[in-house]
């Protein structure tokens, strides 16, 4: 029988774990407009492209390796410099900038720290993910030399070019990591995580708090 002492504990927990809750359900949805933008004033230098322009605003922005995001196949990665933060202007240095990018002079371009990969924000957004919950199942890893390095692979993955195969461990591909929080999935983790059309895993957490609403709020974690 419990002792009438334990009752107030007891409901303080409850108390705790509604408003935990509520927290949790109400945290908004972060959507790609939501990003910094950078609109696009000018572009100079043809041999060495450097776009100049102006954020609507500077949350997380900083002045490192970043991205213009345009989907997978027109993002461009850069440099950003000279971020003034009374006029939100800066330079953006991006040497994969050619005249036919999709990335004119009067686009508005979200713009994503240099943390994250441009296809990250595809995987979020894109309607047609399919994420699934899966269960991790070691497989095959590929061993391979490349220079004096070793290095290894999930079997059936593209190989390095100067890449020279040597051993296949049956169950050497024993865990994933977490596109987007780094947490293991498989040994040493999580047994099931999330799995997209892409092959890339998500933790338990991470898709709850971000595929499944679709919120690109881990931006802004970092
Ligand atoms: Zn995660």
């Amino acid at each position: 029988m419990r002792s009438p002492e334990t009752h107030p504990d007891a409901c303080r927990t409850d108390v705790l774990g509604l408003v935990y809750d509520r927290l949790v359900t109400e945290r908004p949805v972060t959507h790609l407009k939501d990003l910094p933008a950078f609109q696009v004033l000018q572009i100079t230098n043809a041999d060495d492209p450097e776009l100049i322009g102006v954020f609507s605003h500077l949350k997380g922005v900083r002045a490192a390796r970043s991205w213009l995001y345009h989907g997978d196949a027109d993002s461009l990665i850069g440099d950003l410099v000279d971020v003034d933060e009374a006029t939100r202007q800066a330079r953006f240095t991006a040497p994969f900038w050619s005249p036919s990018s999709p990335i004119q002079v009067g686009s508005v371009v979200p713009w994503l720290d240099g943390y994250w990969q441009a296809y990250h924000l595809t995987m979020i957004l894109d309607p047609e993910a399919a994420w699934k919950r899966t269960e991790f199942t070691a497989s095959p890893a590929q061993h391979f030399r490349q220079g004096h390095v070793h290095g290894w692979t999930k079997a059936g993955h593209k190989l390095p070019d100067d890449a020279v195969p040597t051993s296949v461990d049956e169950l050497g591909w024993d865990h994933e990591h977490c596109e987007l929080c780094q947490s293991k999935i498989g040994r040493g983790g999580d047994d099931h995580g999330y799995v997209d059309r892409n092959d890339r895993w998500l933790c338990g957490r991470c898709y709850h708090d971000y595929a499944e609403p679709r919120s690109l709020g881990f931006v802004f974690s970092i």
